[in-house]
């Protein structure tokens, strides 16, 4: 299959008439707040960087006829039948023009920005697929645009032999956001972002800060002292390179801000809201080192 066909489906729709389930509301707003550590706007206004959150279908989906449109299933099919057979999102963008308002109702549509070239990664060779999502308000007011993009690949032959050495865990999206903060991790060090405008801090890494909207920043070296804020034990889905039941945590650092991970050396069934742990780094095979926390069970 030549670049010509694929390149071909730019400008299509890649989803038409979608609507919010939901109108913008409070108690998701204040959901997501909480669960990302985000201050809840005193204008009771939602946060821009919730845009998403108001275009997805839930474990139900969206009402047929308004999901993804038939070109981009056709387009996903022809690269499938090319080989290019594996999928990974790779990162999204968004703009945003203002926010909505507790009561507004959303309407979105897709379009097919590109469809690159062929391009060798190191996970295979195959095309990157840009789609661009405008999420407009009553009236059709644009209030953001969000941006995403996969890449659709033929599995690099190499990599097949790695395999037989067990499971491997999925590997972290890393895009040029968040690159520095996996370097630290390969480096054994927890950074965190720091803004140069207002000095808040903010995990995970972000291209600008929440509370003053500066887009400089450094960063620090978490201290590695933290607390449960939250956590989880995976039952199910069982995946191959982890060993259920296990606990993940959501772990609040000193310095405040929050970070997920593994819990070790505490029975699943210990781990508990507000117990005590501490960063470490875990080889997870030859390619990745993830943080985990130590607790003190
Ligand atoms: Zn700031």
């Amino acid at each position: 299959m030549d670049f010509q066909a694929f390149q071909a489906y730019e400008g299509r729709a890649a989803a038409v008439g979608g609507a919010g389930k939901d109108p913008v509301n409070g108690p998701m707003i204040r959901h997501w707040c909480e669960a990302m550590g985000h201050p809840v706007p005193v204008d009771g206004s939602a946060p821009q960087a919730m845009l998403q959150v108001w275009t997805m279908g839930g474990l139900s989906g969206h009402a047929a006829g308004a999901g993804r449109s038939s070109a981009y299933e056709e387009l996903l099919g022809r690269l499938d039948a090319a080989g290019c057979t594996s999928v990974v999102a790779t990162d999204c963008e968004q703009e945003y023009v203002r926010p909505l308002l507790p009561g507004e109702r959303i309407t979105f549509d897709a379009v097919i920005e590109s469809v690159s070239g062929s391009k060798t990664t190191k996970l295979g060779t195959g095309h990157f697929v840009t789609t661009r999502m405008e999420v407009r308000a009553e009236g059709g007011e644009l209030v953001g645009t969000h941006r995403f993009r996969i890449l659709k690949y033929a599995p690099a032959q190499g990599k097949a032999p790695k395999q037989t050495a067990g499971p491997r865990r999925p590997r972290p999206v890393v895009n040029r956001d968040n690159a520095g903060y996996w370097e630290g991790i390969r480096e054994r060090r927890l950074l965190i972002q720091r803004c140069a405008g207002c000095g808040a801090l903010r995990l995970p890494w972000l291209p600008g800060c929440d509370a003053c909207g500066s887009a400089d920043w450094d960063t620090v070296r978490a201290g590695g002292d933290g607390v449960v804020f939250s956590y989880v034990v995976m039952h199910h889905p069982p995946f191959p390179a982890f060993d259920p039941p296990y606990a993940v945590a959501l772990v609040e650092l000193a310095e405040g801000v929050r970070v997920l991970g593994n819990v070790v050396g505490v029975p699943y069934d210990k781990v508990r809201i507000g117990m005590p742990v501490r960063l470490e780094f875990l080889n997870t095979d030859d390619e990745l080192t993830v943080p985990v926390f130590r607790g003190e069970g």
